[in-house]
């Protein structure tokens, strides 16, 4: 593939309405081409943090009583912009991240989204602001995760402290660019680049900050938790956990492995409501495996941006490795491994991955982990009731954050909508029946 050349970007926080840096700085990837560094980026220390929770205490006033039409302007132009950008936006998203081209694109227009419809709740509701909101998310929907958070956030009222994954510092950059030429008043919102050790610990013990939203790990979300708990404010968490689909013997299987592909493998299986649990009726186990061993051979795993790309590479190398961990480590306690699993090579130097399919049993500690990667396993469920017990065992005992049903049965169509214990939150909970086969339950990301 012919190499693009973008020039690396310079990455500042943006603090009180300006671009400020610091002395340190770290650099961010292409995960496609390691040999194309995305940005420069600085890293902030203990000092900066307080110098933009201060920037945006001080802007709360008045913005907390800026009118709701002044506010919803302000998000709807964010949106508008993203929108408007996102092709090129979708590329930066894709080299930095990871994800196919049509993945990443689909997520800036979704981010988009997100704003604009906060600007219509600015208008229609009116919630009470906090103070100043400290914004801590991961790398897997550099954009996505962030608008619902900051949007939310402004929409009501408050200010912002957004900090980012550093892995993904060029679309937070990126994302400040366009919201500080939305209208908002200096310190509103800002962002703060840098290591959550540094930056987002400081962020949560800063007195002046008022509530924490926050996405990511189970480690870190604890962590975060008891210093927020500490201190008695409000928090926001989205953490671990892995979804699961059931394929009952009635079930399409053609529309089953539609399911399966897109829910284990779709954005390299790097999302929360990842369907890493195929747990699949004795009488259609062995065309339903036959069929997904075809269907894996066929996917083109390569750069993120080649056109044809099915999958992109894993985003960064400690997370390839945890998944070649997960895998080695399925098979030492009996598992079998019949697709993938493996690192592989291409033309540029990436954390490619072949995405693995294993035959496993509940009890291994792969059925019970949250893999956030390309690795799902085949559970053999004896019946419809054997197979919903399964989806809904999880080691944490919250519910899944999705499930999944491909059946012909409308009974068990509508008993799996009642019973299945997934996930549901109340700004994103969703039930849907795409299709008359297929039910899913739960979040979208
Ligand atoms: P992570 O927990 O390592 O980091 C998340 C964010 O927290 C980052 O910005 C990080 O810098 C920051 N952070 C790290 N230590 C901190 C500390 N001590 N105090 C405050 N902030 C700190 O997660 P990640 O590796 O970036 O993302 C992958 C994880 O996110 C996976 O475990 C996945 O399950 C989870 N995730 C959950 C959802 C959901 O909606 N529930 C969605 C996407 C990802």
């Amino acid at each position: 593939m012919k190499r693009e050349s973008h020039l690396p970007l310079v990455l500042k926080h943006y603090v009180n309405g300006g671009w400020t840096t610091s002395a340190t700085t770290g650099v961010s990837v292409n995960p496609s081409d390691l040999d194309e560094p995305i940005g420069e980026y600085a890293r902030a220390d203990a000092r900066m943090v307080d110098a933009a929770v201060d920037s945006a205490s001080a802007a709360w006033r008045e913005w907390s009583r800026a009118g709701a039409a002044r506010r919803a302007r302000a998000l709807d132009a964010i949106g508008s912009e993203l929108h408007a950008r996102r092709a090129e936006l979708g590329c930066l998203l894709a080299r930095e991240q990871g994800k196919t081209l049509p993945e990443a694109i689909d997520e800036v227009v979704h981010a988009g989204q997100v704003f604009r419809a906060f600007a219509e709740e600015a208008v229609h509701h009116s919630s009470e602001p906090l103070g100043v909101v400290a914004v801590i998310t991961p790398w897997s929907f550099p954009l996505a995760i962030p608008a619902a958070k900051i949007a939310a956030a402004l929409s009501a009222g408050n200010c912002v402290v957004f900090k980012p994954a550093e892995l993904v510092s060029g679309c937070a950059w990126a994302l400040a660019d366009i919201i500080g030429r939305s209208g908002l008043p200096a310190g509103v919102f800002n962002l703060v680049l840098g290591s959550g050790r540094v930056v987002g610990a400081r962020l949560v013990a800063n007195e002046m900050v008022r509530a924490v939203s926050f996405t990511g790990s189970v480690t870190t979300g604890t962590s975060v938790l008891r210093a927020s708990a500490a201190r008695q404010i409000k928090v926001d968490l989205d953490t671990g956990g892995h979804g699961a689909l059931i394929v009952l013997n009635d079930a399409n299987v053609s529309t089953a492995v539609d399911a399966a592909i897109e829910g284990a493998y779709g954005l390299n299986g790097q999302r929360h409501a990842a369907s890493s649990k195929l747990i699949v009726e004795q009488g259609i186990r062995h065309a339903f495996i036959e069929a997904m061993l075809t269907r894996l051979s066929a996917l083109r795993i390569d750069h993120a941006l080649k056109t044809g790309t099915n999958i992109g590479p894993v985003s960064n190398d400690s997370q390839l490795q945890r998944n070649l961990d997960t895998v080695a480590m399925a098979i030492k306690e009996g598992a079998e491994l019949i697709h993938g699993g493996r690192a592989i090579e291409r033309e540029t130097r990436g954390y490619f991955m072949e995405p693995a399919l294993l035959l496993a049993k509940p009890e291994m500690q792969i059925t019970r982990e949250d893999i956030f990667g390309p690795v799902a396993v085949v559970l053999a469920a004896d019946d419809y009731a054997h197979a919903l017990d399964l989806a809904n065992r999880t080691a944490s005992g919250l519910p899944a954050p999705c499930a999944g049903l491909c059946t012909t049965s409308l009974k068990h169509a509508r008993h799996f909508r009642r019973h299945s214990h997934s996930h549901s939150h109340s700004h994103s909970h969703r039930i849907t029946v795409d299709r008359p086969t297929t039910v899913t339950v739960g979040v979208s990301r």
